[in-house]
C-alpha cells in the first residue's frame, strides 16, 4: 500500500479509534479557520471526518491554509476526542476528529462552477447547470443517496428473482421495432445502406421467444428507450424489472409480484406491506375515480346520478343524456367554503380544470343550513334536492361538483378534478413531504438541546404502509378506438390476450369495442408503476388481432413473420408484466424528479447537458451509413449552432 492510500474511510472513526494513527483519502467539502486552528471537512462516498490542523506545527499550519473546496487531499492523522459540546450528532464520526500530521494535495482544483454541498435543504444551484457539471452534482449528499437506494433496489430484486428460479438474460439493443405505442429511436445500417434498426421500447417480443425457446422464467434489468416528448418523470431512456413466465395464469404473476413488492418495501424502506394488494376492473376505476390509475389515498369518489338528472328541469344535464351520456358527481366534502362562487363560475379555478377534458362546464350546489344552493338549483325540485343529497352522502358545508357529457369525457373530466381537489385541499401527504416536516422539527430539537448544552439524538423518520396505497388495475378492454387513424389500435400492446370468455367476440367487428384483455397494471398513490398481461400463444388468434388493427397477412408476415413462426413451433401459455424501475426508485428515495433517480440523464427536451448529445457526425461518417442531409436540415443545424454559440 502507498503510503498516501487511505487505511479508513471518512465515514469508519469512532471513539474506540481516538490515539490511532490513520491515513484518510477524500474531497474538502468546507475549510474553516479559527485562529490558531484550521478544520477541513473531508467527505467520500462513505461519510464525513474533520480534520483539524495545528498553530503549533507552523508548516503544516500554512500548508492548510492553501486548501480549497473540493482539492483531493491525503491526510495522515492521529484520531482524537472532539471537544465537549463541538460534537455533531447528524454524523457518525461526530464525536472525533483527527489532528493532521502529513498533508498530501493528490489534485489540486481551481474555484468550480457550483459548490458541492453536504444538506438536502442547501440553496442548489439551477438543474441545467447541475446537469452541465453532473460529475460534481453526483458529489451531494443527496444524489449519492438515491444512487445507493437504486442500486439497494436492483439487489433485493435480482435475489428475489434468482430465488424464485428467473433467469436473467440480456436481449438485443439492436433489433426490430416492438410496438409499444411510441416512436422508435432508429440506428442506420452501415452494410444495409436504408436500412435501420429500431432500439427496443421494450424486450416484449424476445422475452416471448425465450419462453417459446423453454426458458420458463426470465427477468431483465431492461434499458428501453422511447423517442416520446418527455414529461417530469418520463426520460428517452429508462430503465424496466422486465418479467416472463411460462404456464402462469394472471394471478400466478399478480401473486410473485405482489411478494417482490413486500420485499423491496421491507429491505428498502423498512415498510411492511400487506398482500394481497387490492384489485378493481378498468370498468370500475374509471366509473369511480374517472382514471384508469387511481391515487387511494383519499375518496372523493364519483358517484352516477344520471336518473336523478333526469328528472329534473336542467336541460344541460336533460340534453347530455339524451344524447346518451351521463351526468355524475363528486361531492367534495366540507369544501363549500373553500371555492367561492366566482371560483366555481365560467372560467373560474375548477370549471377550468375539467373543460382541460374536453368538458363543456361544472355544475356545483353547496350544502347550507340543510339547502342547496348553487348555480342550478332553481332546477331541481325539493325531493330530488333530498334524493341529491342521499345519493351523494351531502351534509352541511359539502361542495356538489357535477359534470354531464359523453361516459369518456365525464369519467376525464371528474378524474382529473378529482386528482386537482385532492392536491387543492390537501387531502394526502407523500411520505416525503412528511419525512421533511419530521426532519425540520428534529433539527430544531437538536438546536435546542446544544443551547442547553446538552445532546439530543434525532429520531429517523420511518415511513408507514399507509404512504403507499397499491392497487391492481385488471381486465382492460383489448382495443381502443383510433379516431385518427380511424382504426382500432391494443390499449396494452399488440400481443395481449382477451379474456377467455371475450374470444368469441374477436371474431365480431361490432362486438370489438367489449372485448376485454388479460392485462394488469400495478397502480402506487396514483401512479402506473407496472403493467403486463398474459400473451396470445396461438398463432392464429395473433394473426386475428393483427388483422383487427388493419394489417393485411402480408404486412403481419413482413412485420412479425417470426413470432408468428414461433407461435406455431410449440408456444407454451405464457405472460409477465415490466416494473417502471425509474418510477420505484423515485418513489423509494422520495423524490418527484426522475432524474435524481438516473446517474447521467438528459434534459427535458431529451440533450445530454455535459457531453452534448444528440451533436452533429462527420461527413465521412454519414457517407458510411448512405446518408446525406437536406439542404434545409443543414440549414437549420447550422442556424441552431449559431444561436447556441457552439
Ligand atoms: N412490454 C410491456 C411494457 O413495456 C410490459 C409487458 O407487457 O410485460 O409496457
Amino acid at each position: 500500500m502507498a503510503q498516501w492510500q487511505r487505511t479508513h474511510t471518512c465515514n469508519d472513526l469512532r471513539e474506540e479509534h481516538v490515539g490511532q494513527t490513520v491515513t484518510l483519502n477524500g474531497w474538502v467539502l468546507i475549510t474553516r479557520k479559527f485562529g490558531h486552528q484550521n478544520f477541513v471537512d473531508l467527505r467520500d462516498r462513505y461519510g464525513l471526518t474533520q480534520i483539524v490542523f495545528e498553530a503549533d506545527n507552523p508548516e503544516l499550519f500554512a500548508q492548510s491554509e492553501l486548501l480549497k473546496r473540493e482539492w483531493v487531499l491525503s491526510v495522515t492523522g492521529v484520531v482524537r476526542k472532539r471537544l465537549a459540546g463541538a460534537e455533531r450528532t447528524d454524523i457518525p464520526t461526530g464525536a472525533i476528529e483527527v489532528e493532521a500530521k502529513i498533508l498530501r494535495v493528490l489534485n489540486p482544483c481551481p474555484p468550480l462552477p457550483f459548490s458541492v454541498t453536504e444538506f438536502p435543504d442547501e440553496e442548489l444551484p439551477n438543474e441545467d447547470l447541475r446537469l452541465q457539471y453532473r460529475y460534481l452534482d453526483l458529489r451531494r449528499r443527496s444524489l449519492q443517496r438515491t444512487l445507493l437506494l437504486r442500486h439497494r433496489l436492483c439487489k433485493v430484486i435480482r435475489d428475489f428473482m434468482d430465488a424464485h428460479q428467473f433467469l436473467e438474460v440480456e436481449t438485443p439493443m439492436l433489433g426490430k421495432s416492438t410496438p409499444e405505442g411510441a416512436r422508435d429511436y432508429l440506428v442506420p445500417s452501415r452494410i444495409f445502406h436504408g436500412e435501420f434498426y429500431a432500439l427496443p421500447q421494450s424486450p416484449q417480443l424476445y422475452k416471448q421467444l425465450l419462453m417459446i425457446a423453454g426458458y420458463d422464467r426470465y427477468f431483465q434489468i431492461a434499458r428501453c428507450l422511447r423517442d416520446e416528448d418527455l414529461r417530469a418523470d418520463r426520460q428517452p431512456e429508462f430503465t424496466q424489472l422486465d418479467v416472463e413466465m411460462s404456464f402462469v395464469e394472471r394471478d400466478d404473476v399478480l401473486t410473485l409480484m405482489e411478494q417482490l413488492a413486500v420485499e423491496v418495501f421491507e429491505k428498502c424502506l423498512g415498510v411492511k406491506l400487506t398482500t394481497p394488494f387490492p384489485r378493481m376492473s378498468y370498468a370500475e376505476a374509471r366509473a369511480k375515480y374517472g382514471s384508469d390509475k387511481p391515487d387511494l389515498r383519499y375518496g372523493l369518489e364519483i358517484v352516477d346520478v344520471s336518473e336523478i338528472a333526469a328528472a329534473s328541469e336542467f336541460s344541460i344535464f336533460k340534453n347530455a343524456l339524451a344524447a346518451g351520456g351521463v351526468v355524475r358527481a363528486i361531492n367534495a366534502r366540507g369544501a363549500a367554503t373553500q371555492f367561492s362562487n366566482t371560483a366555481l363560475k365560467p372560467g373560474g379555478e375548477l370549471p377550468k380544470v375539467v373543460e382541460t377534458y374536453k368538458a363543456k362546464g361544472l355544475a356545483w350546489l353547496k350544502v347550507e343550513g340543510g339547502q342547496l344552493i348553487g348555480s342550478i338549483e332553481k332546477f331541481f325540485p325539493a325531493e330530488l334536492k333530498a334524493q341529491l343529497c342521499e345519493r351523494l352522502g351531502a351534509s352541511d358545508g359539502d361542495l356538489l361538483l357535477f359534470v354531464a357529457d359523453s361516459e369518456a369525457v365525464v369519467c376525464d373530466a371528474l378524474g382529473g378534478l378529482r386528482t386537482y381537489l385532492a392536491s387543492r385541499l390537501k387531502l394526502y401527504k407523500n411520505w416525503w413531504d412528511e419525512k421533511a416536516e419530521h426532519d425540520a422539527a428534529e433539527k430544531k430539537k437538536v438546536e435546542a438541546a446544544k443551547k442547553k448544552k446538552e445532546s439530543y439524538t434525532p429520531v429517523p423518520f420511518q415511513p408507514r404502509p399507509e404512504h403507499f396505497r397499491f392497487l391492481w388495475v385488471i381486465d382492460f378492454p383489448m382495443f381502443g378506438w383510433d379516431d385518427e387513424e380511424k382504426r382500432w389500435s391494443a390499449m396494452h400492446h399488440p400481443f395481449t390476450a382477451p379474456l377467455d370468455e371475450d374470444l368469441p367476440l374477436l371474431w365480431q367487428n361490432d362486438s370489438l369495442g367489449q372485448v376485454r384483455a388479460k392485462a394488469y397494471d400495478l397502480v402506487l398513490n396514483g401512479y402506473e408503476v407496472g403493467g403486463g398481461s398474459i400473451r396470445i400463444h396461438r398463432q392464429d388468434i395473433q394473426s386475428r388481432v393483427f388483422e383487427i388493427f388493419g394489417m393485411t397477412p402480408d404486412d403481419a408476415k413482413a412485420r412479425f413473420g417470426f413470432l408468428l413462426d414461433a407461435l406455431q413451433s410449440g408456444a407454451p401459455p405464457h405472460g409477465g408484466i415490466a416494473w417502471g424501475l425509474d418510477r420505484w426508485a423515485m418513489i423509494i428515495a422520495g423524490t418527484t424528479n426522475i432524474r435524481d433517480v438516473i446517474a447521467f440523464p438528459k434534459n427535458q427536451r431529451a440533450r445530454d447537458l455535459m457531453t452534448g448529445a444528440p451533436a452533429p457526425v462527420e461527413q465521412r461518417q454519414m457517407q458510411e451509413l448512405g446518408i446525406e442531409l437536406t439542404a434545409a436540415t443543414r440549414a437549420l443545424l447550422r442556424e441552431r449552432q449559431q444561436r447556441e454559440g457552439q
